[in-house]
């Protein structure tokens, strides 16, 4: 017979299994809870981590963008000119220095004198002594060159425009120097063979006895302001027709003398050795039209005695100091 007691008795074990398996539930439950509470703060610290990371390296990608945007390629290029240019110049002044055999003492004193007072300075002995004797001859209508003397000038590209080599540094430094003032000169023409004198006098020529010129008048007319060949300066690789940037209508009319480029070279290229070589009512004596574009190197030297000198040609220039011209 099963007892009342015997059935209590197996309640109580029924009961006592279920009571320990129930706790054991709950201590189970309760550790799998703390272990995902634990596994979750791990997980969110990671995150954390990872988020700071994230936006660290997106603050470094960020300060990129802005380098990368405060240097735009266009300021690259105008910084890598800059060095460019201030290589050029140091070459040029290392090169100036070589080449000038006067002492530092005389040199000082010339540039002491030249300073302190212009005409005095004027008529010295100095320019003959220069070592650039063959940029002193004169080119033009009654003074043609030599056959063949084109063909024998050595030429460099500069600005896309062949030069006589022995230019480039004058020539460099003097759109340095307006670089220098924010102002940016191009060149229009430089050297030109004569047979390229040729064809452009002759196509030009042509224009006016296409519109009812004789033979003599299209000539006179043409020579105004193209030289026939042989005579025009380009030949020699020393003449520049300079270019405006800021106004290019006013390139090869007499507008360029009012834009920035042309004052610069009214004020400061004979400082480099360049004259203006066809100025405004000088037309008889040099044979050409008013050219504020049109710059001829003559040395540096040269052309301060020239602009000390007070005269305007080169013409009235070597007829009134002919020791100073140099023969073609
Ligand atoms: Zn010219």
């Amino acid at each position: 017979m099963f007892s009342k007691f015997n059935w209590l008795k197996l309640n109580f074990f029924k009961n006592k299994k279920f009571i320990i398996t129930a706790i054991c539930c709950t201590i189970g439950g309760v550790a799998a809870i703390a272990t995902a509470l634990l596994n979750k703060a791990d997980s969110d610290s990671e995150n954390k981590n990872k988020n700071e990371e994230k936006n660290n390296e997106q603050v470094v990608s960020n300060e990129d963008d802005k380098n990368k945007e405060e240097l735009k390629p266009d300021e690259n290029i105008q910084e890598e000119k800059k060095i460019e240019e201030n290589q050029q110049k140091q070459k040029n002044n290392e090169e100036k220095n070589k080449n000038d055999n006067n002492s530092n003492s005389q040199k000082q004193k010339n540039s002491n004198d030249y300073s302190s007072n212009k005409q005095q300075n004027f008529h010295n002995e100095e320019v003959n002594k220069g070592d650039e004797n063959w940029a002193h001859i004169m080119v033009n209508k009654s003074n043609p060159l030599p056959k063949n003397y084109s063909s024998n000038v050595k030429t460099i590209k500069i600005l896309g425009k062949d030069v006589d080599t022995r230019i480039v540094d004058p020539l460099m430094s003097l759109i340095n120097h307006a670089k220098n003032q924010g102002i940016n000169i191009g060149l229009s023409s430089a050297f030109r063979s004569n047979k390229y004198q040729e064809g452009l006098f002759n196509m030009r020529k042509k224009e006016y006895l296409q519109n009812g010129k004789n033979e003599q008048e299209a000539y006179e007319l043409t020579s105004k302001y193209t030289a026939p060949p042989g005579t025009s300066e380009h030949e020699t690789g020393l003449a520049i027709d300079f270019a405006s940037i800021s106004n290019s209508s006013a390139n090869l009319n007499e507008a360029f003398a009012n834009t920035v480029e042309g004052k610069f070279l009214q004020k400061y290229a004979f400082e480099h050795g360049f004259i203006l070589r066809y100025p405004e009512g000088k037309e008889s004596t040099t044979g050409f039209c008013y050219e504020p574009w049109h710059y001829r190197y003559v040395g540096e030297k040269l052309a301060k005695e020239f602009y000390d000198s007070g005269l305007k040609t080169l013409e009235e220039f070597f007829e009134k100091y002919p020791k100073f011209r140099a023969s073609l």
